[in-house]
């Protein structure tokens, strides 16, 4: 019942890529790894790592509703499942990912001398050939987003009714993403040797590498796919949640190296009965406050009590007391899960972009905010409420909008106490 959790504030991401970078040193700077990135930034709109992950009808991930209601697994029977144990046909291929390469420096070196300069052929790490290079973990950034994307990314196509985009309309911001470490992990229900396991103590998600046979149903059943296969041991890996570090008492390298200081790492406890429950409801858009639902307040003497039954350690308790995360999921409802509708429950959570607000931004200079008008201005945002409810509530656009007042009021109460002028004391009413 105790679980790490992360939060990040999307609107400090610079895309800096320094905890891919850090993450890949430290976990997959290895043959066999070589396209593996467990932390990955991806530019939205965009269609993600691997290309158009989020598209589940094709990849079969996560959880879905029988005809009875009862919670399945996206991939079929167990029957099916061991039957595509021998032809998979729902993998991505390394294509979808994207072929590593290395540029082939001797021909910068060795080239006859040119009227031009010579231009260094890139070749792929894992067969060697030379490679014309289509497609990266964050290719999206050097399209950049317009009218274009719409076809590609898999949520806009879905809104391409409501969300107009003209050009001077364009928007994007970056989306950091690890393994969500679910409270209802798909990537474990769909191993067909046992070798995933939830950690009882901290929640984290691992592959026992010693029991793993490469079966890949994992890689199939997680619908954020962020389990890899290593083409050279023959076995899944996946984000570890530094877990070393964190049994230490130190912060995964992602959140420790991030540049913009966005991550947010914390302990929740929550009720296990209520997961597989939460995750059961039948109407998508209910998913988000099902999924709080599960969540203990760590203050409430009798869930004290229960965690102390359980074994939780008083260190543990009170690091959930005291969780930045908890205070930010669950108090101030800032924060929100990615593809609730998954129904994997995810355990990491994201405070959504408040991007500028077009009309105000003229007006005040200010951005995401208009002291005269706060709830009007959060309807004027530049990335429409819509895509942003997509990602994080099942299209379910109250809480996405809930979550941004709140921010856009905390920013307009905070930013006249730091000019010294008298705050408005209506805000914080009105914000909720
Ligand atoms: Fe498993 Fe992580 Fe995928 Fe969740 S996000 S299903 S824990 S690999
Ligand atoms: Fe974003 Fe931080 Fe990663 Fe840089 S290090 S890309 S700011 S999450």
């Amino acid at each position: 019942m105790a679980q790490m959790a992360m939060v990040m504030n999307l609107d400090k991401c610079i895309g800096c890529h320094t905890c891919s970078v850090t993450c890949k040193q430290a976990w997959t700077n290895r043959s066999g790894t070589e396209y593996v990135w467990f932390n990955n930034v991806e530019t939205r709109p965009g269609q993600g790592y691997p290309r158009r992950y989020e598209d589940q009808e094709k990849w079969k991930g996560g959880w879905t509703l029988d005809k009875k209601g009862r919670l399945t697994l996206k991939s079929g029977s167990r029957m099916k499942r061991l039957l595509n144990i021998f032809a998979n046909p729902d993998l991505p291929t390394v294509s979808d990912y994207y072929d590593p390469w290395s540029y082939d420096y001797d021909t910068l070196l060795s080239a006859p001398q040119m009227d031009t300069t010579p231009v260094a052929r890139p070749k792929s790490l894992i067969t060697g050939e030379d490679t014309k290079v289509t497609w990266g973990a964050n290719w999206d950034d050097s399209l950049g987003s317009g009218p274009e994307q719409v076809g590609k990314d898999p949520l806009l196509a879905k809104l391409s009714e409501q969300v107009k985009l003209e050009f001077e309309e364009t928007f994007m911001f970056y989306l950091p993403r690890i393994c969500e470490h679910c409270l209802n992990p798909s990537c474990a229900a769909s191993c067909p040797s046992g070798a995933i396991y939830k950690r009882a103590e901290d929640g984290i998600v691992l592959v026992d590498q010693d029991k793993c046979r490469g079966w890949r149903q994992c890689v199939t059943g997680c619908p954020y796919k962020k389990i890899y296969f290593n083409h050279k041991t023959g076995k899944a890996e996946k984000c570890t949640f530094c877990y070393p570090r964190v049994e230490v008492g130190i912060p995964t390298v992602c959140s420790e190296t991030c540049v913009g200081r966005l991550r947010y790492i914390g302990v929740m406890l929550y009720d296990a009965d209520k997961v597989l429950e939460a995750a059961s409801v039948t109407d998508d858009k209910d998913l988000y406050p099902a999924q709080l639902g599960v969540f203990l307040n760590p203050h409430d003497p009798r869930v004290i009590a229960e965690a102390e039954r359980a074994g939780i350690s008083p260190e543990w308790i009170a690091a959930a007391q005291d969780s930045p995360v908890y205070k930010l999921i669950v108090d101030y409802q800032i924060a929100l899960p990615l593809h609730p509708e998954y129904r994997t429950m995810p355990m990491v959570w994201y405070v959504p972009p408040l991007s500028p607000v077009v009309d105000t931004l003229t007006q005040t200079g200010h951005d995401g905010e208009n002291h005269d008008n706060l709830f009007g201005a959060i309807d004027a945002l530049r990335i429409p409420l819509e895509y942003l409810a997509e990602l994080f509530t099942a299209g379910e656009i109250g809480p996405v909008r809930a979550s941004l007042q709140r921010l856009a009021g905390m920013r307009s109460f905070m930013r006249s106490i730091n000019l010294g002028q008298e705050p408005d004391l209506s805000i914080p009413d009105a914000v909720g």
